[in-house]
């Protein structure tokens, strides 16, 4: 394995080697940008390169095959930490930070030195960071840290000022087509090259969109949402809870389901807005763009902006763990409320 699997981020590539040959590599990284276009898989091969035992760091190439690419690959490495918010939580608990910290400054097992991996920071409080500066700033000799988040806004100055912040760009609908084939998501390239224009760069998020019956209920509400009668809140939650709950018990997933949902009505608001400007939206999908142009005709412009607002902060709320049927029952209300009215004269 090298960074041969990991697609589209080859300006990042070279931006850490250029790092890693000056001999000034960061102790500290904090990696932002969209979620679902690989900063985590990227972080585990940066980990395999750190960890690699033949190859030197300056080349920042993981050999493959060394005991430590081995283990780091199958990520049972001893000197490769990894900590998350749990499924159950809001934050990212200050005991999760406390425990990376203590085994951080640990030995390394196998002589060399640790790499760890915190996903998540978006959702770290202040006690959590507080109890993680320390480390931060002054990490055991020759250890590195990942920090995953969305954007370098959502995290405290303290942190921040102490990382080199890597920022990741959404992937190029070539590459996401590309991959979304390789990994048979897509069989036919039409259909890779939808997925990759409607996913906005994610591979995570292609892949929930490729779900079959996820197209027929995007449709549904879609349709509904820009129908002369407008929709039924209470009817749209029982759906949407159905819909997520199709996805399987875990809550993870079903969380996953509703927020590619909450995506996707933030596109079509999205859509309508440019609409209202007098522009062509950036719809690959004719359904699509003939309910942005009848919901165009009916709202005012300062609406659309109050419907794409909901759209994204219910899905941060879905985000953060908040309890979803309350969460999807004010957004129905809201959204009903506006699409409801009775159209312009
Ligand atoms: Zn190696």
């Amino acid at each position: 394995m090298s960074w041969g699997s990991v697609r589209g981020h080859d300006r990042v590539v070279d931006e850490l080697r250029r790092a890693a040959r000056s001999g000034r590599f960061p102790h500290a990284l904090l990696f932002v940008g969209p979620e679902g276009v690989g900063k985590r898989t990227f972080a585990l091969r940066l980990a395999q390169a750190l960890l690699c035992e033949e190859r030197p760091e300056a080349e920042l190439e993981p050999c493959g095959s060394c005991p430590g690419c081995a283990q780091a690959e199958a990520q049972t490495h001893p000197d490769l930490l990894t900590a998350g918010r749990p499924e159950d939580k809001q934050e990212l608990p200050i005991k999760v930070i406390r425990d990376l910290c203590d085994d951080f400054a640990l030995k390394p097992a196998r002589g060399g030195r640790k790499v760890a991996i915190v996903d998540d920071v978006d959702s770290m409080n202040e006690e959590a960071a507080n109890a993680f500066l320390k480390t931060l700033e002054e990490p055991p000799p020759g250890a590195v840290l990942v920090l995953l988040g969305t954007s370098a806004e959502r995290q405290l100055e303290t942190v921040v000022s102490r990382c080199q912040v890597v920022r990741f760009d959404p992937l190029p609908v070539e590459v996401l087509a590309e991959a979304l084939l390789e990994r048979g998501v897509a069989t036919e390239p039409s259909e890779a090259t939808r997925l990759a224009t409607l996913a906005d760069g994610s591979f995570g998020r292609a892949v929930g969109l490729a779900a079959p019956d996820l197209g027929r209920y995007r449709r549904d509400l879609i349709d509904g949402l820009a129908s002369e009668g407008g929709i039924d809140p209470a009817e749209q939650v029982k759906r949407l809870d159905a819909f997520a709950k199709q996805a399987g018990k875990e809550s993870a997933a079903q969380r996953r389901r509703v927020r590619l949902m909450l995506w996707e009505l933030a596109r079509l608001f999205r859509g309508v807005l440019w609409q209202t400007a007098g522009l062509e939206p950036p719809s690959p999908d004719p359904d699509d763009r003939r309910a942005i142009a009848r919901l165009a005709e009916r709202l005012e412009p300062e609406d659309v902006f109050i419907l794409a607002e909901r759209a994204m902060d219910a899905d941060f709320h879905v985000q953060r763990n908040l309890y979803m049927p309350l969460v999807l029952e004010s957004l129905f209300h809201d959204l009903a409320k506006v699409v409801n009215r009775p159209g312009r004269p």
